[in-house]
């Protein structure tokens, strides 16, 4: 059966209906509405316009933050406030008609890594998405790791740093306060200021230095934001040596915004990871670049709508 996978983010509401096989057969985009009501009615319609398929069968919503999954509801999510406590499960489905589970955005781009993307060969995997923040999700013999509640696989809030930056969460030194965009963004412009003469600082005199820009001015060549995107690889590195030893993945993936810089990130990531994992754990994870860039989270949404009511699934197939 085909089925809809939507990807709830802070800025876009993106809804596919997909195949089993991968293929993106119809897709619709609107901006995310910041007010509950309105979300719900967007989200109901994006659902219904690519809804309108033949054979599909069920829905899945990857979301942002912390999830419930029992009560399919998400919890806390800094990044989208509007959506925190609504049943979502209890309010769409009477205007859609067909079944709906709601999923964290990381684990869903996971899923669609493992399923589709550069994991679609492994039966473990690590997927880790630098963007704004860091999110992700970790599939271990061919199974989503949920936890208890559903809100497992929050990598990008393991504490890297006692004493590091203050990160969104309200903890100290997270991995996202240290290798996500918006702290490549900060540390850039913590640098410009003490070297005013580099590229990046003459940007700064300009305008605000934001995260992408870092990646630009390194293509370019300019040492001060090489330093940024080696420093955000390095602290990256910490964490997945961690991730690797916890888990022993055959695959980590890492996606997201920040990985326009590819190598430049993930070459001193992958250092930091020899120094500090343990063998054979170490020597077995390919530490590489995700695949499936945006579309990740509609393909896994929809992947797990379908996966979810499916023996296949509880096998882990
Ligand atoms: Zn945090």
């Amino acid at each position: 059966m085909n089925a809809v996978g939507v990807d709830v983010g802070g800025t876009k509401i993106a809804a596919g209906v997909v195949t089993p096989e991968g293929k993106i057969l119809d897709e619709v985009r609107y901006p995310t509405p910041h007010s509950p009501g309105t979300l719900v009615e967007t989200i109901a319609r994006a659902i219904t316009e690519v809804g309108d398929a033949p054979e599909v069968g069920g829905v899945c919503l990857a979301v942002p933050g912390l999830v419930l999954a029992q009560e399919n509801k998400v919890v806390y999510s800094p990044n989208l406030r509007a959506v925190e406590g609504i049943p979502l499960k209890d309010e769409l489905e009477p205007k859609i008609g067909m079944p709906l589970t709601v999923e964290n955005d990381g684990n869903a781009a996971a899923w669609g890594e493992f399923r589709f993307g550069v994991g679609s060969e492994a039966d473990h995997l690590v997927f880790v998405t630098l963007g704004t923040g860091i999110g992700g999700g970790v599939i271990t013999h061919g199974i989503l790791m949920r936890g208890a509640q559903g809100s497992g696989g929050e990598l990008g809030h393991v504490t890297i740093q006692a004493t590091g930056p203050r990160c969104a969460c309200g903890n100290h030194g997270c991995l996202e306060a240290l290798a996500s965009g918006t702290a490549i963004g900060r540390r850039a412009r913590e640098l410009a200021v003490e070297h005013p003469d580099s590229a990046l600082g003459r940007l700064a005199a300009r305008r605000q230095i934001l995260g992408e820009d870092v990646t630009e001015l390194a293509r370019e060549g300019d040492e001060v934001a090489l330093s940024v995107l080696d420093e955000a690889g390095r602290w990256l590195g910490v964490g997945l040596a961690g991730f690797i030893n916890i888990f022993n993945p055959e695959v980590v993936a890492v996606g997201g915004g920040v990985m326009e810089a590819e190598e430049l990130v993930l070459e001193a990531a992958r250092k930091e990871v020899i120094l500090r994992a343990r063998p054979p754990s170490r020597d077995l994870a390919d530490v590489k670049v995700a695949t499936l860039g945006p579309k990740s989270g509609v393909l896994g949404a929809a992947a797990l709508a379908r996966d979810a009511s499916s023996r296949e699934y509880l096998l882990g197939g």
